[in-house]
């Protein structure tokens, strides 16, 4: 059976929430790498005390620093892992590759307007956190949240502009991953326009069967 996987798709994909239930049905390990890094930060390993003077400068934590925290998670991973968020760039696959092979990289592929749609009509309450979204899930009130009754806003991030320019970027950093899972004959393309429950049927179906 598959256990050792990447999943692969843009931000508002359903990434988290699949993984989420990949794990807890198959027993896999949840690989995050900003968990991973932030975890190696507060505890203060000798690479989280690296990774730390990359953070608190604003850059980019390296590769090389990232993978090593990756295969050190690895060896902790009795039932297979998911790793989500990560790689992001052939490169960081090659590095991938280079510790650990890959079974199944899952790429979800969503409609960019769907996509657009549901982050612009998302809206936030301030007070507990609850979110909103104007056409699937809508307050009782319009612009109010129904537990505290206080006003809705919308994140500064969630404009059209901005969440167009984020699956912009996406596209142009995974399409090359893509061809790169394919072309190593481990890619599951996955439609996943449909409902959570349906696209994770159609995940787990397939490693089931695997
Ligand atoms: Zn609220």
């Amino acid at each position: 059976m598959f256990t050792r996987l990447v999943l692969l798709g843009p931000p508002g994909s359903g990434k988290g929430t699949q993984t989420e239930r990949l794990c807890k049905e198959f027993g896999f390990t949840h690989i995050s790498t900003g968990d991973l890094l932030r975890e190696a930060v507060r505890n203060g390993t000798t690479l989280g005390i690296k990774a730390k003077k990359f953070m608190e400068a604003g850059d980019l934590v390296p590769d090389d620093l990232v993978i090593e925290l990756v295969r050190l998670k690895l060896d902790n991973c009795p039932k297979g892992f998911v790793l989500d968020g990560f790689p992001r760039t052939v490169e960081q696959a090659k590095a991938l590759q280079r510790i650990c092979d890959v079974d199944a990289a899952i790429n979800l592929e969503v409609n960019e307007e769907d996509i657009v749609g549901r982050m612009i009509n998302r809206r936030s309450c301030k007070k507990c956190g609850a979110v909103y979204n104007l056409q699937s899930n809508p307050p009782k009130k319009a612009g109010t949240c129904d537990k505290c009754g206080v006003e809705l806003y919308q994140r500064s991030d969630d404009t059209e502009e901005t969440v167009r320019a984020r699956m912009k970027v996406y596209k142009e950093r995974t399409m090359p991953l893509i061809a790169f899972y394919r072309k190593q004959g481990v890619l599951m393309s996955i439609d996943a326009r449909g409902g959570i429950d349906r696209v994770y049927e159609t995940i787990a179906g397939k490693i089931r069967s695997s």
